[in-house]
């Protein structure tokens, strides 16, 4: 079985110190790429290295996340960043209502240059939203053709992902959809087109049902694809091989 962990914070500890063990562990189980997203102007750099270190497994996207959007935003820096790591995707940016600062009027216009640095270098973007789903649907429509991407962490309604699909976006989905409470986001997994699914951990970020957030490597993606074959009814080798298939479009990736 091949898998693809479409967001991990592999610079993040406690991944960070024990990258050789947790990169074996993954690939023990059928783990053979994983993204690995920057999130402000320093990770870039440790983005770069680790993806540099192990070609063709880790690959980088750089970006300013919500959460450093008061960081001052070089887009020249970011596009020679992008472009010397051969970076896959522009990410992770976008918005989140839930943090006290910095303020969404700040968080716009840096996620709004971004899309439009992703639109010029035709990369696709990895979104990061929380509570400001009217805002970045806002943001999306704008971009014609449409820009082309993943809404990573989804753990919403069917009726959001349908809004974000007709918008030309992908759902990154993970450990949310493990727990058996979550019927919302589970009902939607159940239903959405099988293309459009990706797989993601968000390692350290995200637990899934009896797993700590801090304790999640990229191999858990395993338990993620299990998650939606149960609740679709199918084997889990087709989840696995439709979305290593779907990843491997969205971002570019030889597999
Ligand atoms: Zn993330």
């Amino acid at each position: 079985m091949r898998l693809i962990d479409t967001h991990c914070h592999l610079d993040c500890e406690p991944l960070d110190a024990a990258l050789p063990e947790v990169l074996a562990r993954a690939s023990a189980r059928g783990v053979i790429g994983i993204i690995a997203p920057a999130y402000d102007a320093a990770s870039w750099l440790r983005i770069h290295s680790l993806a540099a270190a192990q070609p063709g497994l880790i690959h980088p996207a750089l970006g300013l996340h919500p959460w450093a959007a008061a960081e001052p935003l070089d887009l020249d820096e970011l596009a020679s960043g992008l472009r010397e790591c051969a970076a896959v995707a522009v990410g992770e940016v976008g918005l989140d209502s839930k943090i006290d600062a910095p303020a969404m009027s700040q968080q716009i216009p840096v996620l709004e240059r971004q899309l439009e640095l992703a639109r010029d270098l035709d990369l696709p973007v990895i979104l990061h939203c929380r509570g400001a789903f009217a805002e970045m649907a806002a943001i999306l429509q704008r971009f014609d053709p449409p820009l082309r991407g993943v809404l990573h962490a989804f753990s919403r309604s069917h009726d959001l992902a349908r809004q974000f699909l007709r918008l030309g976006l992908h759902l990154g989905i993970g450990g949310a959809v493990t727990r058996p409470q979550a019927v919302r986001v589970r009902e939607a997994v159940a239903a959405v087109p099988l293309e459009r699914l990706l797989l993601e951990t968000d390692a350290p970020s995200i637990g899934l049902h009896g797993v700590e957030a801090v304790a999640t490597e990229p191999r858990h993606v395993r338990e993620v694809a299990a998650a939606i074959a149960e609740l679709r009814r199918v084997d889990v080798a087709i989840i696995a091989e439709a979305t290593t298939h779907n990843a491997a479009e969205l971002f570019g990736l030889a597999i």
